[in-house]
């Protein structure tokens, strides 16, 4: 137990607070009030255990650390330096300005998001999308739901329930996240039949097993693996023509949901989802917030008749996609429309930027930063988010290694610095030195990361 005097040492909350000498108005009274007792309690334990008082200063601080913390989102903005462009855990394709706007006008206002403004009736939230999907990817309908987990199970439980789905071995797969096909299947209601092998399937494959309880021939694109060497897998042309000929439909989940092709930009090509609408499947489902690069949402496009029923069972309430999102991904297929993704879709402009602007760049950088430490490096940055596994792009990225003699912050603890930033910097680290690549920063935040790199090596 500590004595009467080292109590008497503390302030009382109004002389701590007047020592922080803070803005008026700068914080609710509320929480500087909790913060000071807050701090002048866990001093009286301090004492009470035996310890000195706390000064003045460090008082202060915990005050000021405690207002700070209560101020900071938990969910925040950070500078993407991993080189990875559609990164799981970063929250995957960034928005482009005009769906950050529009999701910011839907959410902040009320919407026409229901009513029809030329009768004033009732209308439907999807009929917003129906005409740039029709023109944007060649179907003739289309839906919008939570995610493309969402889509699959809803196309599944729509058209499949209590019937068989065909799939090639080779496909039922885990996506990542526990979204596995069988499971998927399962829970949609629909029965799962496997043929083929796990290299091999072929259109007689999917013909044997055929039976009057099949509904559907399901195609999932293994976006997150890639199986070379002695493989063979049907064409979803073949599987629409063997489909139509059975009375049967094609549901084909895509995955990435790619409009544009990467091939483009010297990668390997995606399944294209016009590609697929043109072949004639019944249900084509991808994710929005892949390489479509709009918000998280789940696309379903295809035949009037199948999205009609889609859009009529009760799951589709229960997946529905909210208004921010619709009028971001709205937002973001006008983009395509226009012509314009290459240039304002964030993830595409990722992908485009030309290993000599980022070179330019990392040298810039690793320049202005003046420390021996520091290099601009080339890499290679990846697509990620389950698509196109293995393929890479040619990137730069400015490196941080340890000091010739050993000193200053370590690599690791410099990854932890810029981690602890108001806006994070994430990189990786390889063979001992920080890598931040250039490819997913944004031109604009190169700038930020000079000054915080340089602040911490200083
Ligand atoms: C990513 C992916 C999904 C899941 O999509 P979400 O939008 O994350 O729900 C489903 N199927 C395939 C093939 C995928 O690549």
């Amino acid at each position: 137990m500590g004595d009467n005097r080292d109590f008497r040492a503390l302030p009382s909350v109004d002389r701590l607070l007047q020592s922080l000498k803070l803005a008026e108005g700068e914080w609710p009274r509320l929480l500087l009030v909790e913060a000071a007792r807050r701090s002048l309690a866990a001093a009286r334990d301090e004492i009470e255990r035996g310890q000195p008082p706390p000064d003045a200063v460090a008082l202060a601080d915990e005050v000021l650390g405690m207002l700070r913390q209560w101020s900071t989102p938990s969910l925040r903005p950070v500078i993407n330096a991993t080189g990875v462009i559609l990164h799981t855990n970063l929250g995957r394709a960034p928005l482009s300005p005009a769906a950050g706007q529009a999701m910011l006008r839907a959410a902040t206002s009320y919407s026409n998001l229901e009513l029809d403004l030329e009768s004033g009736e009732r209308g439907s939230r999807h009929d917003h999308l129906r005409p740039l999907i029709q023109e944007v990817t060649g179907a003739e309908d289309g839906i919008a739901v939570n995610n493309n987990a969402g889509a699959v199970l809803l196309a599944l439980s729509a058209l499949a329930v209590g019937q068989e789905v065909i799939v090639s071995r080779g496909q039922a797969v885990e996506i990542g996240g526990g979204f596995r096909i069988p499971d998927v299947m399962r829970q949609s209601g629909a029965q799962l039949v496997e043929v083929g092998t796990t290299n091999r399937t072929y259109l007689t494959d999917y013909e044997a097993a055929i039976t009057p309880r099949t509904a559907a021939l399901l195609r999932v694109h293994p976006s997150n693996f890639r199986l070379d060497g002695f493989v063979h897998s049907v064409e979803v042309r073949d599987l629409v023509e063997l489909a139509n000929r059975a009375g049967i439909s094609v549901i084909d989940d895509v995955g990435s949901g790619a409009l544009l092709d990467p091939a483009r930009f010297g990668l390997r090509d995606e399944p294209l989802v016009q590609d697929s609408v043109r072949a004639g499947v019944s249900a084509v489902c991808f994710s929005g917030d892949k390489l479509l690069g709009g918000p998280q949402a789940g696309l379903i496009v295809g035949k009037r008749d199948a999205i009609e029923r889609i859009r009529r069972h009760p799951l589709a309430r229960a997946l529905r996609i909210d208004k921010a999102s619709l009028a971001g991904l709205e937002a973001t297929l006008r983009l395509y429309q226009r012509g314009e993704a290459t240039t304002q879709v964030p993830i595409w402009k990722a992908i485009a930027r030309s290993a000599d602007e980022l070179e330019r760049r990392a040298r810039d950088v690793a320049r202005s930063l003046g420390s021996s430490r520091a290099s601009a490096l080339a890499t290679r940055a990846t697509v990620g988010g389950g698509s196109l596994p293995g393929e890479t792009l040619a990137s730069w990225a400015v490196a941080v290694g340890v000091a010739a003699d050993g000193s200053g912050i370590s690599v690791a603890a410099l990854a932890r610095r810029l981690r602890g930033l108001d806006r994070p910097v994430i990189g990786r680290i390889e063979q001992d030195r920080l890598v931040l690549d250039l490819r997913t920063v944004e031109p604009e935040d190169d700038p930020t990361l000079l000054a915080a790199l340089r602040a911490i090596l200083a």
